[in-house]
């Protein structure tokens, strides 16, 4: 995805108000590797189950608060934006309010994905040879691909698409 520098991440935001997006504390934007990042994602270090994405879109990045939900899945569920099958690492249940008026009415999103948006990384690994003459690489890259079709569905869902 393309570089966010501070004022650009701040109002790419849809669905908070001006408390939380002032509550809000941003990751290290010069540190990230953003040619590695289909989306951007990050857990507040100063709230507990309050998280971030900003997700590429045609018409600009856009940014959603999420909460994590209170219940635990039994069982280890399956991320819905990297569906990695691999499992390495937790994944939660987040609820997104929804932009504008559908969320001043109490209107979410909810969705599975990794606890710490490892989605990016997760899709970044060359899969096992499924077979001989599997192409990883362009399996790789239609994993890629795909994520970012799912991270532009959601944000598509939380903007009332
Ligand atoms: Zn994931």
């Amino acid at each position: 995805m393309h570089a966010l520098d501070r004022a650009g991440l701040l109002t790419s935001f849809v669905n908070t108000t001006r408390k939380e997006l002032a509550d809000l504390t941003p990751p290290d934007l010069d540190d990230l590797a953003w040619d590695r990042l289909d989306y951007l994602g990050w857990r507040d270090p100063k709230r507990d189950r309050r998280a971030y994405v900003v997700l590429p879109a045609d018409d600009g990045p856009v940014g959603v608060l999420l909460r994590q939900a209170e219940a635990t899945a039994r069982t280890r569920a399956q991320c819905s934006w990297c569906q990695d099958v691999r499992l390495p690492n937790d994944v939660v249940f987040y609820a997104a309010k929804r932009a504008g008026a559908a969320g001043r009415r109490g209107d979410t999103v909810g969705t599975l994905v990794c606890r710490d948006f490892q989605c990016s990384a997760n899709v970044r690994v060359l899969p096992p040879l499924a077979y001989t003459g599997f192409d990883r690489e362009a399996a790789r890259d239609d994993r890629i691909v795909e994520l970012q079709l799912r991270a532009a569905g959601f944000a598509a869902a939380v903007l009332g698409g």
